[in-house]
């Protein structure tokens, strides 16, 4: 039997496991929120932006966003058809539509266009979701949400490390989420952040963040409205912290590892990999391969090659449109397409070049 080779896996040292024995045995009463202050505050550094909360997932960070900019019942809240489940599950707790437009060909990130179309005066918010590090045409989507009086919301939790024309992914939007759950480039075992520059955002998603007591509130254990309890814990943040410190070698060897895959499958004019347009460097949080119409291969079949490599090969988003609790949106092609002829390939940091190698021949061997 080959060694199997795992398509995710967090790249922990010794640095991380110091951090987190140190707050383990100290990171107690007085000293209970220093690493999330000192991690919210790194954070704050490496994306250029002037307020950070740490969370207990990307998916609290947007429940909360969502509910400080007033989403609520009768609200519709425009995204691609394409994505996690997370990024959706939010505006429906809040009682407010998800409405599912189709993404773009080439970045497999929501389609402008689509989005502007589907704009009715319900419309609360445009979720820009940076799909597999691929960057969102992030000056139309703004300049659309400055036409019409929408935010726009940057669901990051798969582009740490993508920047786009020198800002960073996540920076851009009213807000923006992230994500440090175990498979993705920076990881707390589960984690999040909510980020922004706007001071009055900051301050009522810091509120809800407290169970709705407001920073100026004098009085013990007066709550002001309700709100959530989606924290990040001090020993998560003291993996964050090291994650953090090293997170230039995280974000360069995923990129590396992209680029291994492009430089051994370039050549073959029937996939293509994530894009890298000029001006945009792609974080490669999960390198993807998608074969082209004519090629005739299939999901099943690249599943099935996998397999017998005994590589793992996740499959590419299924339109959420096309889960059962939804109703589905057949118009939205690309999103209805795009995963019968597509996989993710293994990405991990320690991952060996050997491995690497393996995996490409996978891919050519079906060519
Ligand atoms: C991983 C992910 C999330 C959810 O992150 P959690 O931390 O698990 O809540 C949300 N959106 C996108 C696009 C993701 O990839």
């Amino acid at each position: 039997m080959k060694s199997r080779i795992l398509y995710t896996k967090p790249s922990i040292t010794e640095l991380e496991v110091r951090y987190a024995t140190d707050a383990a045995a100290n990171g107690w009463g007085d000293k209970c929120y220093e690493y999330i202050n000192k991690f919210e505050d790194l954070f704050k550094q490496h994306l250029g932006v002037q307020y950070a909360i740490a969370t207990s997932s990307c998916t609290g960070a947007l429940h909360m966003g969502m509910a400080a900019l007033g989403i609520g019942p009768g609200d519709e809240v425009i995204m691609a058809d394409t994505n996690w489940i997370a990024t959706a599950s939010p505006i429906v707790n809040l009682g407010a539509k998800p409405v599912f437009v189709d993404i773009l060909s080439d970045s497999w990130c929501i389609d402008p266009e689509k989005a502007e179309a589907a704009i009715t005066p319900n419309t609360k918010a445009i979720v820009a979701v940076h799909l597999y590090g691929n960057l969102c045409d992030m000056d139309r989507l703004l300049a659309i949400g400055k036409k019409y009086g929408i935010p726009v919301i940057e669901d990051a939790a798969e582009a740490i490390g993508s920047v786009y024309h020198g800002k960073r992914a996540g920076s851009m939007g009213k807000f923006g989420s992230f994500s440090f759950h175990g498979t993705k480039t920076l990881t707390t075992g589960e984690g999040g952040m909510f980020v922004t520059n706007d001071a009055d955002l900051f301050e009522r998603v810091l509120t809800l963040s407290n169970h709705g007591r407001a920073r100026g509130q004098t009085k013990q254990f007066w709550p002001d409205l309700i709100g959530f309890k989606y924290k990040m814990s001090n020993l998560q943040a003291a993996i964050g912290c090291a994650q953090l410190e090293r997170i230039h070698d995280l974000i360069a060897r995923k990129r590396e590892i992209l680029a291994f895959y492009r430089e051994r499958l370039n050549g073959l004019s029937c996939i293509s990999l994530n894009p890298e347009p000029l001006g945009i460097e792609n974080g490669a949080w999960m390198p993807t391969v998608v074969f082209s119409n004519e090629s005739s291969i299939t999901r099943e079949k690249l599943q099935i090659a996998f397999a017998e490599e005994n590589a793992d090969a996740r499959v590419f988003f299924w339109p959420l449109s096309g889960l059962s609790i939804f109703p589905a949106v057949r118009s939205n092609h690309h999103a209805w397409d795009i995963p019968s002829r597509a996989i993710n390939l293994p990405s991990y940091h320690d991952i060996s070049e050997e491995d690497l190698a393996r995996v490409a021949a996978v891919v050519i061997s079906l060519v």
